[in-house]
């Protein structure tokens, strides 16, 4: 569970009109996000983009507003059925249990609004704080709970994801999910030049009886690789120029990406775990718009 609260973090209290909207995923579905900005303050976060829409002058991972009205808010919205039959995603911009989620305990809320509408649900986070909820994540007929998992270097995982769960806590989360009978799916992505280990990384999910995986590349688009640079420049300087490279050189990252996939599927393969891949040359911001050598399957 998180340890520490962080003192430097502004935390506002906010009320919502809307609490579900279209997540935008390939396969469509609907979105729910009970905090604005996220403490987890990951350097390579693509959802920063939405801090130039809330008015706060910090940078992101040191500001969260909470939409303290939410589960009020989803109650009404769910008296609709155009809800159900779909998939509702739970943290698609910002992580649902994060710090602030230990006091507010919106995302548990938001579960007990959901649990008796009948659609899949499916939450994605990078903390081991779900396990609280596990009482009610049971109760669910049709649910999962996925693990960003992109790395067993945890001095890395601390440098890029500082305020997350640790390897240890996530793969010990993935376990305890899983032998609840709860199903867990694991994100290898963003999938890293020299810190992502396909085979030693399934090799791992597996025995957290994880069942399904999602990878895709690194995405240069905005400024998400800028944090990144800055952990690289202080404390791997032996690799920034190679990430760099594999990120921006459209041939070299085509090279490594197709590698990647063939290392994936075979791990994939040889740990009895199926697998999508979402990669693509469109990740690479410099090309963006450009046809993508590896399709999205
Ligand atoms: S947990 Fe997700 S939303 Fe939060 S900072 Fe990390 S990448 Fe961004």
């Amino acid at each position: 569970m998180h340890k520490k609260f962080n003192s430097y973090m502004t935390i506002r209290e906010i009320q919502c009109k809307t609490s579900i909207g279209n997540c935008g995923f390939p396969g469509g579905g609907w979105s729910i996000n009970p905090y604005v900005g996220c403490e987890h303050a990951c350097e390579y976060c693509y959802a920063r983009f939405m801090k130039r829409f809330t008015n706060h002058e910090e940078p992101w991972g040191e500001f969260v507003d909470i939409r303290v009205n939410i589960a009020e808010v989803l109650e009404k919205e769910l008296k609709s059925n155009k809800y159900k039959n779909s998939n509702i995603y739970i943290g698609t911009v910002t992580d649902p249990y994060q710090q602030s989620e230990e006091k507010y305990k919106l995302t548990r809320k938001i579960l007990e609004k959901l649990i008796d509408y009948s659609t899949k649900i499916s939450i994605l986070t990078k903390s081991d704080l779900v396990l609280r909820d596990l009482d009610l994540i049971k109760k669910f007929k049709n649910i999962d709970v996925n693990f960003t998992f992109n790395t067993l270097n945890e001095n890395f995982r601390k440098h890029v994801e500082p305020n997350s769960s640790t390897v240890e806590e996530r793969l010990n989360a993935m376990k305890k999910l899983s032998s609840e009978g709860v199903k867990v799916i694991a994100m290898i992505g963003p999938y890293w030049p020299f810190f992502t280990d396909p085979d030693k990384i399934f090799k791992e999910l597996k025995k957290a009886e994880v069942s399904y995986v999602f990878s895709e590349s690194f995405n240069t688009t905005g400024s998400n690789f800028l944090g990144v640079e800055e952990v690289l420049k202080k404390y791997y300087p032996d690799k920034l120029n190679g990430m760099k490279e594999t990120f921006f050189d459209r041939d070299l990252f085509y090279d490594f990406y197709t590698k990647a996939e063939a290392r994936l599927r075979k791990a994939s393969k040889k740990y009895e775990i199926p697998i999508t891949i979402y990669f693509g040359v469109g990740h690479a911001g410099k090309f963006k718009g450009e046809k993508q050598k590896i399709d999205a399957r």
